[in-house]
């Protein structure tokens, strides 16, 4: 059965003239999808009792709600874990910014794609989500702070690029004027490095960031941490990566997590920025978060001034990401399934 909240405006509108509707009903169906957080069709009052029995018997709507919540006493990041009707979590994270508020989303239940420091890999991938899914959590989310939602990033659990059709209908139609719409401008989608998927993304042209997890600046040191380089080494990368920004003219955003003794020395700070040079980028320093079942440390905090310093005297501007909700294991790489807790 065909998921509602996972069509686009354009394929609902056919779907509806299909089954012999006119085509206005798409416009208010997917506004009770993607604006008011529709559960059911029978939360869609504006629609006749014999057109939500028509659906109902060919179609569904994708559902979640929040299954538990943690606010950080820090800095008020919030975490949810969003349950689905299968008994899947995923968990959902808001930040403040001075610029608004970021949700922090997840593409698949678990991850497939094996990092070493990650939480989300442990215990491997369950299943994509749905685009609905996807979009639920933000729908959720919002609802639940009773503020508007201005940023987005693809940072949570799972890799967006090993989902890709589901990722791709989601972006559409959450920046559609007549669902949630949120500027392109305002996402960031983050990879592990899947080069097909970069090239799919450079294909839909939309300006997106795209941020890359890279984590190290040669083969040797990335095989070790990401299996995923043994697939797409750094040269087939930061290739694919030229080509994505060829078309969209973006500035990409490199993420290194920053692991005692493994990526930070001086060294590979000036490798790292050899590697980078002819690319229009910004590189993201993330002191390594703590992971109880990985054993890998923090750089300290002289180490990484270094290594900033090492990337600047290249030319590289880096910053070293702000760690928000680290009372409440909200931090990039902590977030996990429910059952593994
Ligand atoms: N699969 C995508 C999306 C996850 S984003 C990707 O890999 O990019 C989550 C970010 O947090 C990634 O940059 C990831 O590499 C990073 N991360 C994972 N574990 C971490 C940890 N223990 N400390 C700091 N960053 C981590």
């Amino acid at each position: 059965m065909q998921d509602l909240r996972s069509l686009t405006y354009t394929e609902l509108e056919k779907f509806i003239i299909d089954i012999g509707e006119a085509r206005f009903r798409a416009g208010q169906i997917f506004s009770w999808l993607h604006q008011k957080g529709a559960m059911c069709f029978d939360d869609m009052t504006n629609l006749s009792k014999p057109l939500k029995e028509k659906l109902s018997a060919i179609s569904y709507i994708s559902r979640a709600h929040i299954e538990e919540k943690y606010v950080s006493k820090l800095d008020g990041t919030v975490k949810y874990l969003i349950g689905f009707d299968d008994g899947e979590c995923v968990e959902t994270v808001i930040m403040r910014y001075h610029h608004g508020i970021t949700a922090c989303i997840s593409s698949q239940v678990g991850c497939r794609m094996g990092c070493r420091f990650c939480a989300s890999t442990i215990g491997g991938k369950k299943r994509d989500l749905l685009s609905g899914e996807i979009i639920l959590q933000l729908i959720l989310a919002q609802n639940d702070i009773g503020e508007r939602i201005s940023n987005i990033v693809m940072m949570g659990i799972g890799e967006p690029l090993d989902n890709f059709e589901n990722v791709k209908r989601f972006l559409i139609n959450v920046n559609d004027e007549r669902g949630l719409n949120i500027g392109y401008r305002h996402i960031s989608l983050s990879t592990c490095g899947v080069v097909p998927g970069i090239d799919e993304l450079s294909k839909m042209n939309i300006p997106i960031t795209l941020s890359i997890s890279l984590h190290a600046p040669n083969d040797e040191i990335r095989s070790t941490t990401m299996p995923v380089n043994n697939r797409w080494p750094i040269s087939e990368l930061l290739a694919a990566c030229k080509r994505y920004q060829a078309v969209t003219t973006r500035r990409i955003s490199f993420e290194y997590a920053m692991i005692d003794g493994v990526n930070d020395s001086t060294e590979n700070a000036r490798e790292l920025a050899r590697r980078l040079g002819g690319i229009m980028c910004h590189v993201n320093l993330i002191p390594v978060n703590n992971v109880a079942e990985r054993d890998y440390k923090k750089s300290n905090a002289d180490t990484i001034k270094r290594f900033i310093k090492a990337l600047e005297d290249a030319g590289i501007v880096a910053t070293v990401r702000r760690e928000l909700g680290s009372d409440i294991s909200a931090s990039c790489g902590q977030l996990r399934q429910k059952r593994l807790v």
